[in-house]
C-alpha cells in the first residue's frame, strides 16, 4: 500500500488533471486492502476431470462463478465502497442513492447477490430493471469481491504453469486480459487477467483478441517521452491492449498505470481502434 501511495503522489504531480480518479482509486484499493486480513474463503474443488478438459477447446481451470465468495466481507465492503463512492462525484452519488433505496425495499438482495459473484449478465439485467447506471453497479459489485477472488486465483495458483499456457485468454478463469506486460532485460510479455488478476505469458508479436502473430499487421504507438506506456494495435481486428513496459519503470499496479494513461485510449479510439476491456475504473 505504502509504494502504492507513492507512486499515486508521483503521477498526481506529472498529471493533476487526474487527481481526482486517482484519490478514488487510493480509497477504494485501501478498503479493499484492510479487508484482506479478515477474508475467509472456501477451499476450490478442482474435481478429477480438470487435467484432462484442461487446455482443450478453451476449457480454463476454473470459470468466473466458480470463486467462492466470502459474502460477510464482500457485504461490509460494499457498503464501504458506496460510502467513497458517494463522495467521490455527483454521478457516484446519485447512483449509490438509488442502490441504497434499492436495497431498503429489497429490490435488491445484496447477500445472495455477492454470495458467489452473480453473472457478469444478471447483474446488468438488475440494473437495467432499477434503472441504474450499469457500470457503476457493476463495479461496485466486482470490486466488493475482488479481494476473495484474488484470494482464490492465490489458492489455485500452484496449478498452472504462467509460462507455458501462451493463449490469449486466462488459464485460471477464461477471461479476456485488460492489459499486456513487459518484463524483465529481455521483454518476456504477459497478459493480465481482467478477472482475476493472474498473469500468464504470451509470444512478443501476439493479438490476444484474435490471435494473430503476423508482425506487419501488429503495431504500437506511445505518447511522446512515455515510451514505458503504449498501445498495441491489432490491423486483422481492429482491436488494442495497452502495454505497461516496466524494463524502463519501477514495479506499480499495472492498473494504476492503465488509469493514469487515459490519452492512450483516446489516441487508439481516434485511429479506430477497440478496447475489448475497457478499464472499469474510468468508464
Ligand atoms: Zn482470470
Ligand atoms: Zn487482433
Amino acid at each position: 500500500m505504502e509504494k502504492l501511495k507513492k507512486r499515486i503522489e508521483q503521477l498526481k504531480k506529472k498529471r493533476p488533471g487526474y487527481g481526482e480518479i486517482l484519490d478514488f482509486y487510493q480509497k477504494v484499493r485501501e478498503a479493499q486492502d484492510k479487508v484482506k486480513a479478515s477474508l475467509k474463503i472456501d477451499p476450490i474443488n478442482l474435481g478429477k476431470e480438470w487435467n484432462h478438459f484442461f487446455g482443450k477447446e478453451g476449457f480454463s481451470l476454473i470459470q468466473k462463478e466458480d470463486f467462492p465468495v466470502d459474502t460477510e466481507v464482500s457485504v461490509k465492503l460494499f457498503q464501504n465502497l458506496c460510502q467513497i463512492g458517494k463522495e467521490a462525484n455527483p454521478h457516484m452519488a446519485e447512483q449509490v442513492k438509488k442502490i441504497k433505496k434499492a436495497i431498503d425495499d429489497k429490490r435488491i438482495d445484496l447477500k445472495k447477490l455477492l454470495k458467489k459473484e452473480a453473472k457478469e449478465e444478471r447483474i446488468e439485467q438488475m440494473a437495467d430493471e432499477l434503472g441504474l447506471d450499469k457500470k457503476v453497479f457493476l463495479f461496485l459489485i466486482q470490486s466488493s469481491t475482488k479481494p476473495s477472488v484474488e484470494a482464490g486465483m492465490e489458492q489455485l495458483r500452484g496449478e498452472l504453469d504462467p509460462e507455458t499456457w501462451l493463449k490469449g485468454y486466462c488459464p485460471m478463469c477464461g477471461s479476456l486480459p485488460s492489459l499486456s506486460l513487459l518484463k524483465e532485460e529481455v521483454g518476456k510479455r504477459y497478459l493480465l487477467c481482467s478477472f482475476c488478476g493472474y498473469q500468464w505469458r504470451i509470444d512478443r508479436l501476439f493479438c490476444p483478441f484474435c490471435d494473430n502473430k503476423n508482425q506487419e499487421s501488429l503495431h504500437y504507438l506511445f505518447a511522446q517521452g512515455e515510451e514505458t506506456h503504449r498501445i498495441d494495435l491489432c490491423e486483422k481486428c481492429h482491436r488494442y491492449i495497452k502495454t505497461i513496459d516496466y524494463r524502463n519503470l519501477q514495479e506499480s499496479d499495472p492498473v494504476l498505470e492503465d488509469l493514469a494513461t487515459p490519452h492512450l485510449d483516446i489516441l487508439a479510439s481516434q485511429k479506430g481502434y477497440k478496447r475489448p476491456v475497457p478499464n472499469p475504473w474510468t468508464t
